[in-house]
Formats: C-alpha cells, structure tokens, sequence
C-alpha cells in the first residue's frame, strides 16, 4: 500500500485545520468494555484510523447483545466478547496493522498496572461503577486520561478525566455508588457475591450509538492536545434532545489519587516463585524488603460455631461466599448467606496476607512450601506494579516487566506515543 493511498484514505478528515492521522495512527487506546459501547467506540476508532486497539472485556457474547453490537453475529453467541470484537475491529481498520488485541480479564482485578501505563488513553465503556473505579484509581496511578461513558434510556452521559489533576471519577461518586460497587463483595471477607441482581439497564442501539459518538469526539480532542474541559459530565437527554454540562466536585482527600512513583522495570514475572522474587528484590534494594499485594489472599478461616477450620488458600477476589460453608454445621441451617463464617468478633477466626517478606508471609514465618507459590497464585495479574517497601520504609513501585511480551505482544515493543 503507497503512502498517497494511505493519505487518500483519510482525506475528508485531513482537510480539519487541526487533525493529525499520525496522531490517530500511533495512538494506543485502552477500550474497557466490548458491548454496545464498546462496540460503537471500537467501530469509530477503527474508521477513524486508530491501529493500536487494546480491548479487555471477560464476558462472553449472548443473544441480548446482537441488537446492540455491530461487530458481533448470530454465530458468534457464546464466543468471547473481547477475542471476537478484536477480530472484527481488526478488519475494520482502514491500514495494515496487527496491532488490535484482545486480553480476556476481568479489569478490576486481573489486568496488571503495566498494561495501563503502555496506553495513551482509556475509553470506558462499561456498565457498573466497580469497573469504574477501577480504571479511574488506575489510570490515575499511571497519570493517563481517561473518558467515562455511561447510558440509560435515551440519556447518554461522557466526561474526560484529566491525568494528574482536577476531579476524578471518585471525587463525584455518590455513595449509593460506592455501595453499589461493594454490594458485589461479602462486607465482612470481600470475597464475592455468587449471586448479585445484575440490574439489566433498559436501552436501545442509537443511545449507544450517540454515546460513544461523544466519547470518541472527546478522545480526538484529547489525543491532538485540543481544549478539553476535563472533569464535565456532558448528559445527553434524547427526548428533549438537550444537553446540560455538569461539572464535578474535587475532593482533597481523594483516594483515588495516589500516583505512583517512579516504575522499575524489573526481569520478574507472574510465574516466578516469591522465593525468586525476594531474591531478586534483595539484589536491588538490600535485605529486610517487604512486598505489599494490593489484594487480600486468604489462608484459612474458621466456623464461629465449631472452630472447625476451612483451608482457602486463594486470593479474595477468586472466592465466592457460598464457598465459605462449614462442612460440619451446614445441615444445621448455617449457610454462608446466613453468617456461619461471618463474625469479625472472634480474634484470629480469619488469616488474611496483604504482604509478604523474606521472613514473613503475611503474620506467619515465611515457610519452604509458601516460598514456592507463585505471585499469579497470590492472585496477582500479569504485569502488574508491586508496591515494595525496603528496610528504610521508602516505597518503590516494581512492574512486572518479564510479563510484557505474553501479555501485550506487539504492544509491549513500542514506547507509549505521548506523555
Ligand atoms: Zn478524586
Ligand atoms: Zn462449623
């Protein structure tokens, strides 16, 4: 393909005073969320000649979306949403490029802190607040803009969130909210919910359509470093066909806006064993380190009613409450539902790890066996940014860099275009 046929290609956007197609063509976006929305966004990115397309979704395709989703089809039911809109936005794309790709996770927590910081924007097009939060907290750690996007009925609402400063997404969450995007948790263990009344938003294909139409209209305007008013919900209303700009209240005592420090780049991934890690880490920043997970990984619980332990060994977040059942007490009518292994009362009935050192894994001597897990089985994702702490108490933030390669491919060989 000749560079002219390139240029030719994009001709009616080029003739805008202030397009770039470089702009568009190096861009790496993050697109969360490959349903409607996703679906729209990653449609208009690709006419638009964006090449480098990461979309994260871990849902699979069924029949209720396909009035919604141009990239799916009848035969794609059941197939997995992320894999398959990769395929299709890959054909989509107006120019060459293999650099559409698809991670199968679920955001909040199994897709690392690296994989944020090789993007140069994040598109959230997905449909709870968990989700939400998360990619604000994460793309605020990473100082990289992201555009929120959100419907209902015929109301669709976008806002851009600044990379350092301003309003975040947390900054204006409501508390209903905040309870919405822990309902989906057990309040006492945080281990997940089995069964949560996912609430079916009701909308249509155009409202979606509209939506992300906005959204990638931002997104442009972003990537050229045109005049954005960052931390404005735009809100849409398709029956009056009405817009009102809302502009979000800034919070000082945010938590949301811790911002890491600078990232080392270490030759650690997800499969070594903690034995390695912490030799590894030893060699760099002296003996006495201590790792801190982000996330709970729960050892063992106890039954309030027999003391009966329950071996887990698993991280919270793969845990579901109907799993916490005492064995022994279950026939008498204690279910997890109705609290058998839920009283934060009783000292030591649970035993959580939050970090882990050479001597130490969580509040129990760092034993041969546990040295051997890996840091995937303590349920942290592939090229994640773990927060180390050495003897002095200073904090650095170590990337598992060895990940790269598996997890972004292509990706991972190109510097991030902007910032
Ligand atoms: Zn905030
Ligand atoms: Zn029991």
């Amino acid at each position: 393909m000749g560079a002219s046929f390139a240029e030719s290609l994009f001709d009616r956007q080029e003739r805008l005073g202030w397009w770039r197609q470089d702009v568009l063509r190096s861009a790496r976006i993050l697109v969360v969320g490959a349903g409607a929305l996703g679906n729209e966004t990653l449609k208009n990115l690709a006419l638009l000649g964006a090449r480098w397309l990461l979309i994260v979704d871990n849902d699979d395709i069924s029949s209720s979306n396909l009035s919604r989703t141009v990239l799916f089809h009848l035969t794609d039911v059941g197939r997995r949403k992320a894999a398959v809109a990769a395929e299709r936005v890959q054909a989509l794309c107006r120019e060459a490029t293999g650099g559409v790709r698809a991670i199968d996770a679920d955001l909040v927590w199994d897709v690392g802190l690296g994989v944020f910081r090789r993007v140069d924007l994040v598109l959230g097009c997905v449909d709870n607040d968990e989700a939400r939060l998360a990619i604000n907290r994460a793309a605020r750690a990473v100082g990289i803009p992201w555009i929120n996007a959100g419907m209902y009925e015929l109301t669709g609402s976008v806002t851009a969130f600044a990379p350092e400063d301003g309003p975040c997404f947390a900054c204006a969450a409501t508390p209903d909210q905040i309870a919405d995007a822990q309902s989906r948790y057990d309040s006492c263990e945080q281990v997940r919910r089995r069964y949560l009344a996912e609430e079916r938003l009701p909308t249509i294909q155009v409202t979606s359509a509209l939506t992300s139409a906005l959204q990638v209209q931002e997104a442009l305007k972003v990537l050229h470093h045109a005049p954005v008013a960052f931390g404005v919900r735009y809100v849409y209303n398709g029956w009056t066909n009405s817009f009102h700009a809302i502009q979000l209240p800034y919070d000082p005592h945010c938590l949301a806006h811790g911002r890491l420090g600078t990232v080392l780049e270490l030759p650690l991934g997800v499969d070594a064993p903690l034995g390695h890690v912490l030799d590894v880490l030893a060699t760099r920043f002296g003996s006495g380190i201590q790792v801190h997970l982000d996330r709970r990984y729960i050892r063992r619980i106890a039954c309030r009613w027999c003391g009966r332990p329950l071996l887990l060994e698993r991280p919270a977040h793969r845990l579901y409450d109907d799993e916490l059942i005492c064995p022994t007490c279950q026939t008498t009518g204690g279910t997890a539902a109705s609290g058998t292994f839920h009283t934060p009362a009783k000292e030591g009935y649970i035993e959580v790890v939050t970090s882990f050192s050479s001597y130490r894994f969580g509040n129990q001597p760092l034993t041969n066996d546990v040295a051997e897990r890996t840091l995937r089985q303590l349920g942290i994702p592939p090229l994640h940014i773990l927060t180390v702490e050495d003897r002095h108490g200073r904090h650095w933030s170590c990337e598992l860099t060895g990940d790269l390669a598996t997890t972004l491919g292509d990706w991972g060989r190109c510097a991030r275009s902007a910032v």
